[in-house]
């Protein structure tokens, strides 16, 4: 009961990493080219290099690339919400939902800045165990 007690709240993703100062987006560095990708990989789809990786914490600001307002979705999930592709600072593309703006195409720029901001989720309909996720913030 006790270990039960002390869980920390898993994460969504594998990507979604924690340490002693906090959540964190964990990335892979290509040493070959230096392109940068989201999670861990053994080879750079931009060179083809392989096990050149070294990992590297991701940026937590970057701007708006693209984004889509939902609509519809699974039974369960509130919408409108607003679903992006994000550059960020360091030059790896992320994608996740865009909060704190209103679901409306006039109201969303391209290219606004934005950060990375990590809270706790229920899983839909409330079953389950709270996660741990990202999401997207005007900056
Ligand atoms: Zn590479």
């Amino acid at each position: 009961m006790a270990s039960e007690d002390t869980e920390a709240v898993q994460p969504l993703v594998p990507y979604l990493k924690t340490d002693a100062s906090g959540p964190y987006l964990a990335g892979s560095k290509c040493q070959a080219c230096g392109h940068l990708f989201v999670g861990e990989r053994r080879v750079c789809a931009k060179c083809s290099a392989r096990d050149q990786m070294s990992p590297v914490r991701l940026a937590e600001r970057g701007r708006l690339y693209d984004f889509t307002v939902v609509h519809r979705s699974f039974p369960g999930v509130d919408t409108p919400f607003v679903d992006a592709i994000v550059d960020l600072e360091d030059g790896a593309h992320l994608k996740g939902t865009l909060l704190e703006v209103e679901p409306d195409p006039e109201k969303i720029a391209f290219d606004m800045p934005v950060k990375i901001v990590y809270r706790e989720a229920v899983p839909v309909g409330g079953g389950g165990k709270p996660y741990l996720t990202y999401f997207f913030v005007p900056a």
